[in-house]
């Protein structure tokens, strides 16, 4: 059976992006009578908005859509917890203090992720007196279980590229577990057989792929869609506050906008005016 899942953090209203991946996720299942799950992801405690999760459901309900709803990350600390100390004990985590200012300071180069963390800390004896940070030794990771593969629904067989991302932070100086960690455990405990998700998160997926291989977890498809792009030819994103400036899909829905019908025209790639998709 498949098994899907949409995935928002409640950090800020969700958008048409966030609409085309819900109704990406909901179809793949449905196609084949499977399920489809809602996972709120507030790990991050210091930006989740709770009322955000009551918005995201009405948004998706508003949508046309059905779903079971599986407990939010919150209430999975233990487990991830459980996971760090196996893989710190197995020496792959290494502690790191060095702050985002610092870490830019050094001009690592940029990655897809994002700022690739050019591994100051790995080896050395830090500073238990400041705030600490674990994270994972790809090198080391990568010795112990060798080459790692996925199969995308769109792309084929990819063979995994952990480096590209770094040494991610697998443990946040202010969480029990960074999103990588929490994403690929509770993927795995919520069976997921396809996790779709966003082209922009091609990179994070190795890493995914990188910790099932180091936990023993079972391995998913994943189907990586394209993004939906702005009038600027900018992917809509939280952090360009698209669910503020038109696109919100409360926004949509206070001013009056059939969701179904949305969630149809979005269904056959018949975008409203100015924006665009660009393909996987
Ligand atoms: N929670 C993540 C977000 O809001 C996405 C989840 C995933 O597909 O890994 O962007």
């Amino acid at each position: 059976m498949t098994v899907t899942r949409f995935a928002p953090s409640p950090n800020g209203p969700l958008h048409l992006g966030h609409a085309y991946s819900a109704v990406i996720a909901h179809d793949r299942a449905m196609e084949w009578g499977g399920r489809f799950l809602l996972r709120i992801e507030d790990i991050d405690g210091t930006r989740s908005r709770p009322e955000l999760a009551e918005a995201f459901r009405e948004d998706l309900a508003w949508l046309g859509l059905t779903w079971e709803e599986v407990p939010a990350q919150s209430t999975r600390l233990a487990s991830y917890d459980t996971a760090a100390r196996n893989l710190l004990e197995r020496g792959l985590l290494y502690p790191c203090t060095c702050t985002r200012a610092e870490i830019e300071a050094l001009e690592p180069h940029l990655g897809s992720e994002g700022l690739v963390y050019p591994g100051t800390c790995r080896g050395q004896t830090t500073d238990p007196g400041r705030p600490t940070a674990l994270r994972l030794d790809v090198e080391r990771a990568l010795a112990e279980v060798g080459e790692v593969w996925w199969d995308d629904e769109i792309a084929g067989r990819i063979v995994a590229d952990p480096r590209e991302a770094g040494d991610v932070v697998i443990v946040r100086k202010d969480a029990p577990a960074s999103y990588h960690l929490a994403v690929t455990l509770d993927d795995a405990v919520d069976g997921i057989t396809v996790v779709t998700r966003g082209q922009d998160l091609f990179p994070a997926t190795s890493v995914h792929r990188l910790l099932q291989a180091l936990l023993g977890l079972p391995v998913p498809r994943w189907y990586h869609h394209g993004l939906l792009m702005d009038e600027d030819g900018k992917k809509l994103a939280k952090s360009r506050r698209s669910g503020e400036r038109g696109y919100g899909l409360a926004e949509l829905r206070r001013a009056g906008e059939d969701g179904p019908a949305l969630a149809d025209r979005l269904r056959r790639g018949d975008f409203p005016a100015g924006i665009t998709l660009a393909s996987a």
